[in-house]
């Protein structure tokens, strides 16, 4: 599963540049990044986590059955 852009992580400004934004977590700037998930380091919470969920891998699909009423005795 792919998306178009990788948006999504958590942005912080650069201090004193308000119109310049980084990722909080590896702290690439989002000019670097453009969008793409290999644009955070390869150590960064947000890429890891969205490969974990599939995201660039082929074949893998990110589906949630968390709320299923399951019955555990
Ligand atoms: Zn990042």
């Amino acid at each position: 599963m792919k998306k178009p852009y990788y948006i999504d992580f958590p942005q912080e400004a650069f201090e004193g540049q308000m119109h310049r934004y980084r990722c909080a977590i590896c702290k690439e700037e989002t000019t670097t990044i453009n969008g793409k998930l290999s644009g955070h380091l390869p150590t960064c919470e947000y890429r890891l986590a969205l490969e974990r969920a599939g995201y660039e891998a082929v074949g893998s699909s990110v589906k949630s059955n968390c709320c299923e009423a399951d019955d555990f005795d």
